[in-house]
């Protein structure tokens, strides 16, 4: 790869990937790494986000690039 290349590939990536707490998780799972391709090394500026962090608003962690919540399976109550 060229330097250029490499170069014109880093600018495409978004600022934020060592910071996001998403970011690691979009790596770990399979299902979601379309959403690393397309967000996080792409389109990184259509990311909730990305466009809530450059306003200087707290991220949650649970904010996905389109802008929904991420719902998780709620815990299952201990039985005694
Ligand atoms: S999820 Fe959004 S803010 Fe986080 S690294 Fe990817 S593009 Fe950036």
């Amino acid at each position: 790869m060229s330097s250029v290349q490499q170069e014109s590939q880093s600018q495409q990536q978004c600022s934020y990937l060592k910071n996001c707490e998403l970011f690691p998780k979009l790596c770990l799972h399979t299902t979601m790494q379309v959403w690393k391709i397309f967000y996080c090394e792409g389109n990184y500026t259509l990311c909730a986000r990305y466009k809530t962090a450059e306003k200087g608003i707290p991220v949650s962690p649970m904010l996905l690039p389109n802008g929904k919540l991420l719902c998780l399976p709620k815990p299952k109550r201990a039985r005694h």
